[in-house]
């Protein structure tokens, strides 16, 4: 294995093992390097992606999802770059930047929630709760606006800690949604474990409709959407690209849509529109 000392100013003294052939680990090598400058440099920028009522299709809550426009390596997506920052830790100061900005932005809305991705790992290392405060005082945007992304990766680590951290969130009236459900393995249990305020099911079930095996598909979010209720949470369905998709979901009862179909995610989306 190669080792290469990544930036200390930001990560610590912290050494990274790359396995996998040369060239894998020089493209590892020079995103880590490119990714170390790249807040300063400014080359960060918000996406937003609304979530419609799945009854009056108007936009409820909007969705900041992070882009990367690097002056060496052009664009990187996020499924790129994020797991490459989560092990950096640069993370840490990303999601606090990402967590201001969409704050900022939001404030100019009217009504409408925006929702934060977060990592495990913001969990586990740095101040999410003074970060999430600090995003909502600068901006005076109301902690009922604001709405936290997790997948069950966060319970990986430190369970203890992260439903401490959600139920002092959940105190100052953040929402919180468990995203990507469906993918993991203990999403029936962390339900019942974390203060989540509802949950969104991958796009990976709302793909399979259009497949052959719709009716298994339909089964799978119609009971996923019964245990929601029983549990008195909001169901989010996303990557709902047709019409026919987000009518089908609606009927199967979620109560919220998302997806190329209703909008992309553009960096000056706005409800006003
Ligand atoms: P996610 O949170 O599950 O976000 C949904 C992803 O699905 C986004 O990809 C979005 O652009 C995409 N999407 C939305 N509607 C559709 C659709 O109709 N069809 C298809 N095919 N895709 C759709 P994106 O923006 O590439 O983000 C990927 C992942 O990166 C996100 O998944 C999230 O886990 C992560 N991510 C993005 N922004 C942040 C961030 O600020 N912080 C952290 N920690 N993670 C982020
Ligand atoms: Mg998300
Ligand atoms: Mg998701
Ligand atoms: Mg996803």
């Amino acid at each position: 294995a190669h080792i290469a000392l990544e930036d200390a100013r930001r990560g610590g003294h912290r050494l990274h093992v790359y396995s996998g052939g040369d060239e894998l680990r020089v493209k590892a090598i020079a995103l880590d390097a490119a990714l170390a400058t790249a807040l300063e440099a400014d080359e960060f920028e918000l996406h937003f992606q609304p979530l419609v009522d799945a009854h009056s299709c108007r936009p409820v809550c909007a969705e900041a999802l992070v882009r990367w426009n690097s002056a060496s390596l052009g664009r990187k997506s996020p499924a790129e770059f994020i797991p490459a920052l989560e092990r950096s830790g640069g993370i840490i100061a990303l999601g606090a930047w990402v967590l201001r900005e969409a704050c900022l932005r939001a404030a100019t809305w009217q009504d409408v929630r925006v929702a934060v991705n977060l990592s495990a790992r913001q969990f586990q290392e740095g101040d999410l709760l003074g970060d999430v405060k600090r995003a909502l005082a600068l901006s005076g945007l109301p902690p009922e606006r604001l709405e936290l992304e997790i997948t069950e990766s966060v319970m990986i680590e430190s369970p203890d800690r992260v439903q401490t951290l959600l139920a002092a969130l959940s105190a100052l009236g953040v929402r919180v949604m468990l995203d990507d459900f469906g993918t993991g393995y203990s999403s029936l249990s962390i339900l019942r474990t974390l203060a989540v305020s509802g949950l969104k099911i991958d796009r990976s079930f709302v793909t399979a409709l259009e497949r052959g095996n719709n009716l298994e598909a339909q089964a799978m979010i119609r009971s996923i959407v019964g245990l929601s209720q029983a549990l008195e949470l909001d169901v989010v369905a996303e990557g709902v690209e047709h019409a026919d998709e987000g009518t089908l979901l609606r009927n199967l009862g979620v109560d919220l849509l998302q997806g190329y179909y209703y909008g992309r995610p553009s960096p000056d989306w706005t409800p006003l529109d």
